[in-house]
């Protein structure tokens, strides 16, 4: 169950988590039950159904934060965004260097190696 960790039993009221009602017990030994709102406990619902990454983590365990979208892995397992998408002309001078520009140029180069042999 998502955001109850630390305690030893807790019944979620709202289904993400918001409001719980958690039973702890004290060192004394004593149950007590109080309603919290934890704002570091708020996941929305999507978020917690979200697929989980499955790297292991130097303590062994599999490292279960939510994936990158698109990705199998979280942000800190090798999820994160590879640049700018493609066709992307947020940066577009005059296209000397485009993947088309390039890929003419490569081509004319191997056209005037085989010329030269
Ligand atoms: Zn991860």
């Amino acid at each position: 169950m998502a955001g109850c960790r630390q305690l030893n039993t807790c019944t979620s009221i709202t289904g993400a988590g918001r409001l719980s009602l958690q039973r702890t017990s004290t060192p004394g030994g004593r149950e007590m039950e109080k309603l919290t709102i934890n704002p570091m406990q708020l996941q929305p619902e999507r978020l917690a159904m979200a697929p989980r990454c499955l790297a292991r983590t130097r303590a062994g365990t599999e490292c279960q934060s939510p994936v990158v979208k698109g990705k199998r892995r979280c942000r800190m397992h090798g999820g994160t965004n590879p640049g700018a998408p493609k066709g992307n002309r947020n940066a577009w001078k005059h296209g000397g260097r485009s993947a088309d520009a390039m890929a003419a140029a490569r081509y004319l180069r191997e056209l005037a190696r085989l010329v030269s042999e």
